[in-house]
């Protein structure tokens, strides 16, 4: 892979997520597929972009309504062999993600869970 045209387009891309909680992958299109920055990004740069960071436990992601929808790994210690839960709140739309270790002969696992409410906008 040559690094220097992959590099930008990274960068790129983890400003954004830093700017947000989270993001729909129509909004990261929107954002930086076809801007006139250099060497710029196209759409398959954006998916295999996505898909490097998945597997490396950086962000995940969560259908929601249809559109996906990415966000930062909330973990300070999470990896992304590891069983991870996430958790969208249909309340707030608060999303959130659990990790732990995978024992035994599982590789992979990933649970999508959607709740009423959460910790952060308890109802009662
Ligand atoms: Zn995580
Ligand atoms: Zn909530």
């Amino acid at each position: 892979m040559a690094e220097s045209r992959v590099t930008e387009p990274r960068k790129r891309f983890v400003e954004l997520l830093g700017q947000h909680t989270r993001i729909t992958f129509n909004d990261l299109k929107k954002e930086l597929v076809g801007k006139k920055w250099e060497p710029g990004m196209n759409l398959a740069t954006l998916y295999r972009i996505v898909d490097t960071f998945k597997e490396q436990g950086l962000i995940h992601e969560m259908t929601i309504a249809g559109e996906r929808v990415i966000f930062t790994c909330q973990c300070a210690d999470g990896r992304a062999d590891d069983a991870i839960t996430i958790s969208f709140c249909e309340n707030c739309g608060a999303i959130y993600d659990t990790h732990t270790r995978l024992s035994g002969q599982l590789t992979m696992s990933n649970t999508y869970q959607q709740t009423k409410s959460c910790n952060a906008c308890v109802i009662l």
